[in-house]
């Protein structure tokens, strides 16, 4: 394959890659955007999650405190009964009795209280923080679905385009060697895609700088490649183009 040939090559792969790079933009910012939600939604869920788990290590506590009392409870019970039965014949044996009674209440009424300081408020805290949390994840949620609706409405009508335009690009990435390629690839990288510039009636139509007439006439022999001095692209003459 000749150089010009070569410099061709590259000038329409430059065309299709200009022309993807249009539909792409048509997408705007939605898939950057559905990201965003995307990742703003797993920070609130790992979130959620956390505080569920601390939720259950408090109601495990609570429970465990529950079941003490019920203990307590029952031995109230029991005392009671051995009370009124009248089978307690000492004063000592009634006051002792009488006495862990007394002190089963207290201990429930403290085992109570403290439960409550501990727990009442951080559960609170937990649950108001829950309906912020699931106030967002709705918000996020329906963001998402009209984002994703968006984006699906937009790649339904360039789908196609862009189906056409890759094979037209995987077609001509099989003529085109790797170094050449590779060249290409840089220049793109660093231009935004805008790698090839024509060359009209002495300037360089990428940065409007101008050529001298020498080089000008050694880009349309085009023997080999040539980058512009002022912008980087690499030069094609509008004649080559246009033979
Ligand atoms: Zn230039």
């Amino acid at each position: 394959m000749s150089m010009k040939e070569r410099l061709l090559q590259l000038y329409k792969l430059n065309h299709i890659d200009k022309e993807l790079h249009e539909l792409y933009s048509l997408r705007g910012d939605i898939p950057a955007k559905i990201e965003d939600l995307e990742a703003e939604k797993s920070e609130l869920d790992e979130r959620s999650a956390e505080l569920q788990e601390e939720l259950k290590e408090i109601e495990a506590a609570e429970n465990n405190v529950q079941t003490e009392n019920d203990t307590l409870l029952i031995k109230i019970e029991k005392n009671d009964e051995l009370l009124r039965s009248g089978a307690v014949k000492s004063n000592k044996e009634y006051d002792a009795l009488a006495k862990e009674i007394e002190d089963a209440k207290t201990k429930i009424k403290s085992n109570e209280k403290a439960s409550k300081d501990d727990n009442s408020g951080r559960k609170a805290a937990i649950e108001n923080e829950m309906i912020l949390i699931n106030g967002q994840l709705d918000e996020i949620n329906d963001e998402l679905d009209l984002n994703s609706k968006e984006l699906e409405e937009v790649s339904k009508q360039t789908g196609e385009e862009e189906g056409e335009l890759n094979q037209q690009r995987e077609d001509i990435l099989k003529q085109i060697n790797a170094e050449d390629l590779a060249y290409y690839n840089r220049i793109s990288k660093v231009l935004y895609g805008e790698a090839i510039a024509v060359v009209r009636k002495g300037s360089c139509l990428g940065c409007y700088s101008s050529i001298p007439p020498q080089k000008a006439i050694e880009i349309r022999m085009a023997e080999k490649f040539y980058a512009c001095e002022s912008c980087g692209r690499i030069l094609i003459a509008e004649e080559t183009i246009t033979a």
